[in-house]
């Protein structure tokens, strides 16, 4: 389908770019799987393609394309594998774009322009092992002494904990204060007292790092306080919004590529001497997978749009969020019951189809469950959940004069 009230010819050229990247490391991707292996190399090619700073303002290092572009990279890259663009989500979606709109100038220049040159790789902390969807149930705290916060604290299920150069990490600054004491943080590898390991055996992003993160009396400079102290929460908050409009666009990729892997079968497979794919009800399956992904199209890049324009998207993207997940997850479902028996076959000699829904299940929990998502909605429409001016604005698209 072509969007031509979203695309433009630029977008055209950025997406046969990203395809042609996910082309040459697709062969890879299913012993990777297997073997539960990421590669720190592919991410940093990334950064040389550009697609790490895709939407980041030239001044700060990144190609100064608009946020519809961050889209289709994520949507392309998730064509390939999910594990590929959740480095979208949590370097440039969560953290690069929290920075260029929370963090001070000195910040952006020392920590923005080599993440949008991909030449420092960076992840978000917010998650904890009993905090979550809960955000102010974290147990992470810092302390001001002197020149240094003092961090203490364990983050847990973060992507790229152990190959990330940087995290954007949030702690209470003042716990009396509940969610209005967080604050938020910049906190670099090679800070004494960091230290992370990685979570092995997940069901899906098995081509993906993730893993956790532990603080131990780590002195993080003052001048890498992000925004204000308390300003945590908020800061969290519009990262997520910008991190789930790159999960929404994964998700439409993943699920165009679970339809094209079944249109593909359905000619090939007879039976009852004929293509599979001329059966009613395997075409029924097919059917739905459109209807899924043509509705997910608008709404991710509906919210795309909106970002270039610098309208407020909190529940807009939520909604694409929600909805493209789990169309992404019913589309792999689906191509699992077009591939029959072979829809279960996995490994580099299997069919793709079973990672894919291995790979669209947590989508469905990160950023933001399922029942997050649908709570938002609700909680909009009854009119109790109203966006509130923001200090920082996540600053719009400036074209190119
Ligand atoms: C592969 C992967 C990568 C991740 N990467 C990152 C990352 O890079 N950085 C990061 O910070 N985090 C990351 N996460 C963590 C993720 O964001 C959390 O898992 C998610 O927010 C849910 O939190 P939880 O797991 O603690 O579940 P919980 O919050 O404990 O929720 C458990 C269940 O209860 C439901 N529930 C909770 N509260 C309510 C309510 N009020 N009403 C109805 N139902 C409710 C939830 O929807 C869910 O079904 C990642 C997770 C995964 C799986």
């Amino acid at each position: 389908m072509s969007l031509g009230f979203f695309f433009n010819d630029e977008h055209q050229t950025l997406r046969e770019s990203v395809r042609a990247f996910g082309k040459s490391v697709a062969p890879d991707i299913p012993q990777m799987d297997v073997e539960q292996r990421y590669d720190r190399n592919t991410i940093l090619r990334m950064g040389e393609e550009g697609f790490l700073g895709v939407c980041i303002p030239e001044e700060y290092g990144g190609a100064g394309m608009d946020y519809i572009s961050l889209g289709i990279v994520s949507e392309e890259l998730e064509y390939v594998d999910t594990s590929l663009r959740v480095v979208m989500s949590v370097h440039t979606g969560l953290n690069s774009l929290g920075l260029l709109q929370w963090a001070n100038e000195e910040q952006k220049q020392k920590y923005l322009v080599p993440q949008a040159q991909g030449k420092r790789i960076a992840t978000y902390g917010l998650t904890e092992p009993d905090a979550g969807s809960d955000v102010a149930g974290m147990r992470s705290h810092a302390k001001k002494d002197g020149d240094f916060y003092i961090l203490n604290g364990e983050k847990m299920w973060i992507s790229l904990a152990d190959t990330a150069d940087q995290f954007l990490t949030f702690a209470y600054t003042d716990k009396s204060k509940g969610h209005k004491g967080i604050s938020a943080f910049i906190v670099e590898r090679e800070f004494k007292g960091v230290s992370t390991g990685s979570i092995k055996d997940k069901l899906g992003v098995r081509a993906g790092n993730t893993g956790f993160i532990s603080y131990n009396d780590v002195e993080v400079p003052k001048e890498n306080l992000v925004g204000e102290e308390g300003e945590g929460f908020k800061i969290a908050m519009t990262c997520l919004e910008n991190g789930r409009y790159t999960v929404a666009a994964g998700a439409l990729g993943l699920a165009k590529a679970a339809l094209d892997e079944s249109v593909k079968y359905a000619k090939e497979r007879k039976t009852f001497g004929k293509p599979i794919g001329e059966h009613q009800l395997v075409q029924r399956m097919l059917a739905h997978m459109v209807r899924g992904i043509d509705t997910a199209e608008l709404l991710v890049y509906k919210a795309g749009w909106m970002k270039n324009q610098g309208i407020r998207n909190t529940r807009e993207t939520a909604l694409a969020k929600w909805h493209a997940t789990n169309v992404s997850q019913e589309c792999a479902d689906h191509a699992i019951q077009i591939h029959g028996g072979n829809g279960i076959a996995g490994g580099p000699d299997g069919f793709k189809v079973e990672r894919f829904w291995r790979n669209a299940r947590a989508a469905r929990i990160y950023e933001g469950t399922d029942q997050i998502q649908e709570i938002m909605q609700g909680q909009y429409a009854m009119g109790i959940r109203r966006d509130k001016p923001i200090r920082k604005e996540l600053p719009k698209y400036n074209p190119p004069e």
